[in-house]
């Protein structure tokens, strides 16, 4: 334990962000880091405790309190071995987290968290900027072949991990650059899509191969999710080439509101909005892009999805942004010793709402409305949860004005054709079937067919992404080789 009095003297320090009216010219990054003599401070807040249930609220089971030790004694060098042990990419989760790993802290009971996440973003900077994350290629080959289908963050943990212990790892990604969601959904303000790069360029150094523009297996011409493949190779041939296979592609099918008026134009997913920017932003081309530029823009879905669109929709220049939730406004403070330390039910206000953004609660969309086929406002009522359904409240009917209407209420399942063409079994929800055990874990039901990150476990988190990654990878090296050094 760093300071053994250091939590009963020093306050929680926030990370700071460039002001609103500033960051929303740009789609630059706006956090900005804590200091050394910061982090330092805040890591002397960390009681070490006896049971660190920060250390099991975390997926991937950083170990914190040695951590925050160790910044606390200015050993950074020991501190970036200790959160990469665990983590393949802090760079990641160190920005974009919701960091349960807080919730679950035990000063959070009566006091304000560790900033947790703040420490794990400074180490990792301090850890590239040193240049002490070096690739770490095998000393010896197995000769195996694995493909990893998909290189959103869990597919790349597991290639990550595959490589290390000396396989040869192909990941195959119908898009054209590497990162999943975090490449073409997160928005560059709030994730800059050079951090993995350097990870692709580490892991490229450690022996992968990424094949862009591929797509494996069948997705349907109308699809509406992101496929920009140039090549395609069926799952058959792909099971024959490689000695084993990793499903990694994702939860990508987004959920609709099937309403009347929903084929207006001006009525679109988020992920078809989002991707499109974040290209634009890496000087891509996009053919009639989807601008929200002195529109009246109303985001259905009040979660981070729905966040991104807001944050995106200021940034075009929107001239209002407005979001609904279904769900009623959940109290501004948790009921602690209800809820710790698990994740508590609390209104949360992001970075984007408060670049401006109407938020409306409790609210249902029962139809679009349009004059030739274009978008020109939508008609709601206000809904109450009662006996396990919501029912409209008579007399709340109204029409908003509104020209671009974003859906944002999550995804429902991986595309059911790409499972499909590998055979593997699906569970009720339509994700791949697999389990997580210690023995036999992430395997499908076919034999060599793995599954791990949001396609397994359906919509989730970049950290869960990278547990789900890594562990599969363990699971797929104890398969080729009847046992693994691998860490779960
Ligand atoms: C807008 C948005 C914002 C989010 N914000 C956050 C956040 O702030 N924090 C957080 O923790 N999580 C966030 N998430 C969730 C998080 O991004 C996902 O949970 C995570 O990326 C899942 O990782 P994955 O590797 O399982 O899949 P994905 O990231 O979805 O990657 C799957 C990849 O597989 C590719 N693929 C799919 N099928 C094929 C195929 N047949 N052939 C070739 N390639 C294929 C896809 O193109 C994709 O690149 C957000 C999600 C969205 C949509
Ligand atoms: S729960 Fe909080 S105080 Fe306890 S070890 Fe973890 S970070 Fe430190």
């Amino acid at each position: 334990m760093g300071k053994v009095t250091g939590f009963m003297e020093y306050e929680r320090v926030e990370e700071g962000y460039a002001p609103a009216a500033d960051r929303v010219k740009n789609y630059k990054e706006f956090v900005i880091g804590l200091s050394d003599e910061q982090a330092k401070i805040q890591a002397a807040r960390c009681m070490d405790c006896g049971t660190p249930f920060c250390n099991n609220g975390c997926p991937v089971n950083n170990i914190i309190p040695d951590f925050n030790d160790l910044i606390y004694r200015g050993d950074w060098k020991n501190a970036i071995e200790v959160l990469h042990s665990t983590n393949n990419f802090p760079d990641f989760t160190g920005r974009v987290c919701p960091a349960p790993c807080e919730a679950a802290c035990t000063l959070n009971i009566n006091d304000a968290a560790v900033g947790i996440k703040s420490i794990e973003h400074a180490i990792i900077d301090k850890a590239w900027e040193e240049a002490w994350v070096e690739p770490q290629p095998a000393t010896v080959k197995t000769g195996k072949k694995v493909a990893v289908v998909g290189s959103g963050p869990a597919g790349m943990a597991a290639a990550q991990q595959l490589a290390r212990v000396g396989h040869a790892v192909t990941v195959f990604e119908k898009n054209d650059s590497v990162g999943g969601l975090l490449r073409f959904g997160i928005p560059d303000f709030k994730f800059d899509k050079s951090h993995i790069d350097l990870r692709v360029k580490q892991m490229e150094a450690e022996g992968v191969v990424f094949k862009t523009n591929t797509l494996i297996g069948d997705m349907p011409k109308d699809s509406k999710v992101t496929n920009w493949a140039k090549t395609h190779i069926s799952a058959q041939q792909l099971t024959k080439d490689f000695d084993a296979v990793l499903l990694a592609g994702g939860a990508e099918q987004s959920r609709d509101l099937p309403v009347p008026g929903r084929e207006l134009a001006g009525v679109h997913f988020a992920m078809e909005f989002l991707p499109q920017q974040n290209r634009v932003n890496a000087g891509g081309k996009v053919k009639d892009q989807i601008r929200a530029d002195g529109k009246h823009v109303i985001v259905i879905g009040g979660g981070d999805t729905g966040s991104d669109c807001v944050g995106t929709s200021n940034r075009h220049g929107a001239a209002s942004v407005t979001q609904f939730e279904l769900m009623p406004m959940p109290p501004e403070q948790e009921d602690k010793p209800m809820v710790w330390p698990y994740w508590p039910l609390k209104l949360r206000t992001s970075s984007s709402h408060e670049e401006g953004c109407v938020r409306e609660f409790a609210i249902s969309t029962k139809e679009f409305v349009g004059k030739n086929g274009k978008l020109t406002g939508l008609k709601t009522v206000h809904v109450e949860f009662k006996n396990g359904k919501f029912t409209e409240i008579a007399g709340t009917e109204k029409e908003y004005p509104a020209d671009l209407v974003l859906l944002a209420m999550g995804f429902v399942s991986p595309v059911a054709s790409i499972l499909e063409a590998f055979g593997v079994d699906k569970d009720a929800r339509g994700n791949v079937q697999a389990g997580t055990d210690e023995v036999g874990g992430y395997v499908s039901s076919q034999s060599g067919v793995f599954a791990a990150g949001d396609i397994r476990r359906g919509q989730s988190l970049v950290v869960w992404a990278i547990r789900e990654g890594r562990q599969a990878a363990r699971a797929i090296d104890e398969y080729l080789m009847g046992s693994s050094v691998l860490p779960r």
